[in-house]
């Protein structure tokens, strides 16, 4: 008797590539490897350090070769993701660790990999930042390739596909994904993977709509079930009614027009119904991400990350290793500028780094400015790299995490004296390079007026300062629900910074994720003049889109009455009432999700 197919069911995860699919479901087979530890004599210690050492090489040749063929299939630049994972099977936490391990302990090659990259997880096993533990999955992928490899067994490949499918797997390798026809594959599901997933920036490379961190996906749905991924949404729908098929199609047939008027207008200027001029820029991470984010419509960067930088490579770099970067990143982006904020180590970002202990209270610890006081030579270095690379384009410096006016002057005149060095050995620099803070403390809100001599523009980081305003931890998964941008405390703190940075004449930016949704960037404009917002580049042509069929003038009035305001649940209705007219059908916004102010703001 065939088994009775599961039908209308709904499962939740976390949007990796936008779009909606609707296909067939194709369970891919990956297993997991059970490996029981053998010891060995001394004798057989080379032999296996053989073993593992030739299991290296035959995995780095197949990924070279999947990274050679998969290049025609991708952007030129989404080859960069692959490349680095190449690179970790030369890394020696990893390579000379589990050599170690295999003489130490008398293990077999295999047991000897295992061990050696539990280690690595368990050291690394407290770390909230999405894109650590993104890295930390990019070693288990190759780390389960070389124990592929060393074991002789394969698993199901995507190779098999002939009919156009949604893939659905416990996890699935930037290689896996750079090696997907469009043709073949429509969506694919996995159970693991975050916001920042390499799968996930490949998959939109490709535009394929994806949803992951789906939890029990694999057990849910079996081969040839009706699937479709709504990568809107973050919904996956498991053999849905006729309906909702009717409904979702027309849903993915209007996202595809939509998408394709959003790519089409990326180039046109950010202007309102009331002819404000304002600007889109990118926030990125590295060199590599700048054409792409100038492709999406962005006029400069107003937020580099340098952080990202420090735990790609093995050690810190250096001045050198970081003004090639930096120059880099100044040759690639002009004519426009880029804002390269110094160190933001600690709080949940890397703090392995320095403490073997975790701190009790991260992000209010050893982080960023005071992690940079304390390790004066770093920062230094990093100073007169930025420096170094002012000669070569519009190079903006950004200090994190400043809370008085005293540490604001300290980091400029740490500055002022790399200046000077310079000059004394007779390399070019902008002497006029401009400097400015990230407004991310209440502390800085609140008496923004005594900075604004000291700087030449103000950054808003919306992440922080919500997380210092609220005292909620931004990375503590219970305590989310109270992470609310609609608090009139926010709205109030923000409106404040914004009008004071107006008054005072010195620029204001918003760099947080506020600035990437439509309904809190209508917030944001319409409580003054902004210079720029920065954004992960994807969210330009849909912020630019909205922008250009609002008024700021309206947005203002809106505000106003907002501002009088007292609780989440009245400022969450105006907001949608009066956005809704001029919201397309495609724009997605957290505000209007169905999740939306879940606890005590509902
Ligand atoms: C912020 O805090 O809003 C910000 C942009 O910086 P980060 O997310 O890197 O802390
Ligand atoms: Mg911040």
């Amino acid at each position: 008797m065939a088994l009775k197919k599961k039908t209308g069911k709904t499962a939740r995860g976390i949007i990796a590539s936008p779009g909606i699919a609707i296909g067939k479901a194709y369970v891919l087979n990956t297993f997991h490897l059970y490996l029981v530890k053998h010891s060995i004599e001394r004798e057989e210690v080379s032999r296996q350090i053989d073993r593992f050492h030739s299991a290296v090489e035959v995995t780095r040749e197949k990924m070279v070769k999947t990274a050679k063929e998969s290049v025609k299939n991708l952007a030129e630049n989404m080859s960069y993701i692959l490349h680095p994972q190449i690179q970790l099977l030369k890394d020696p936490t990893i390579i000379d660790a589990t050599v170690k391990n295999i003489e130490k302990n008398l293990v077999d090659a295999e047991w000897a990999v295992k061990d050696t990259y539990d280690k690595l997880v368990a050291r690394f096993k407290n770390i909230q930042d999405p894109y650590f533990k993104e890295r930390l999955r990019d070693f288990g992928a190759v780390i389960y390739k070389v124990l592929q490899t060393l074991t002789g067994k394969e698993s199901d490949t995507l190779e098999s596909v002939k009919d156009p499918v949604i893939v659905v797997a416990h996890d699935l390798t930037p290689f896996d994904t750079a090696q997907m026809s469009t043709n073949k594959i429509l969506g694919f599901i996995t159970e693991v993977g975050g916001k920042t997933s390499h799968t996930g920036i490949i998959a939109s490379s490709l535009q394929i709509p994806a949803v992951v961190g789906v939890k029990n996906i694999t057990s849910l749905v079996e081969n040839d079930d009706r699937i479709i991924v709504d990568g809107i949404s973050g919904r996956v729908l498991i053999n849905p009614s006729d309906e909702e098929f009717v409904d979702f199609n027309r849903k993915r047939v209007n996202n595809l027009y939509f998408d394709r008027e959003l790519e089409r207008d990326a180039g046109l200027a950010t202007e309102t119904k009331d002819a404000v001029r304002l600007s889109l820029q990118a926030n990125v991470e590295s060199s590599n991400d700048i054409s792409a984010a100038v492709e999406h419509g962005a006029e400069g960067i107003g937020l580099f990350r340098t952080e990202f930088l420090f735990v790609n490579g093995r050690s810190w770099p250096g001045e050198n290793e970081q003004f090639e970067e930096y120059k880099k990143v100044a040759q690639t982006v002009a004519p426009h500028p880029a804002v390269i904020r110094t160190l933001d180590l600690g709080g949940d970002k890397m703090p392995w780094v320095y403490k073997d202990e975790p701190e009790p209270n991260p992000a209010l610890g050893l982080r960023a400015i005071r992690y940079c006081f304390e390790n004066r030579h770093l920062f230094s270095a990093q100073l007169r790299a930025i420096l170094r690379a002012s000669h070569y384009g519009d190079i903006r410096i950004m200090y994190p995490m400043i809370s008085s006016v005293e540490e604001l002057r300290k980091a400029n005149s740490i500055l002022a004296k790399q200046k000077r060095e310079l000059k004394r050995e007779d390399i070019p620099f902008n002497e006029d390079l401009k400097v400015g803070i990230m407004v991310e403390v209440p502390s800085v809100a609140i008496v923004l007026e005594q900075f604004a001599e000291y700087v030449d523009f103000f950054s808003i980081g919306t992440n922080d300062l919500i997380q210092y305003l609220l005292a909620i931890d931004r990375g503590h998964e219970k305590v989310a629900h109270l992470y609310e941008p609609l608090h009139p405390a926010v709205l109030s703190a923000l409106n404040m910074i914004i009008k004071t940075a107006n008054r005072t004449n010195v620029p204001v930016s918003v760099c947080g994720r506020m600035g990437a949704d439509p309904l809190y960037a209508y917030l944001l404009v319409g409580m003054g003049a902004l210079a720029h917002i920065s954004m992960e580049s994807h969210s330009i042509p849909k912020i630019k889109r909205f922008l250009r069929n609002i008024s700021v003038a309206e947005a203002a009035a809106d505000v106003k009455k907002m501002l009088g305001m007292s609780r989440v649940r009245d400022i969450r209705r105006y907001l949608i009432k009066q956005v809704s007219p001029v919201l397309d059908d495609g724009l997605i916004s957290e505000v209007l999700s169905e999740d939306y102010g879940r606890g005590i703001y509902r």
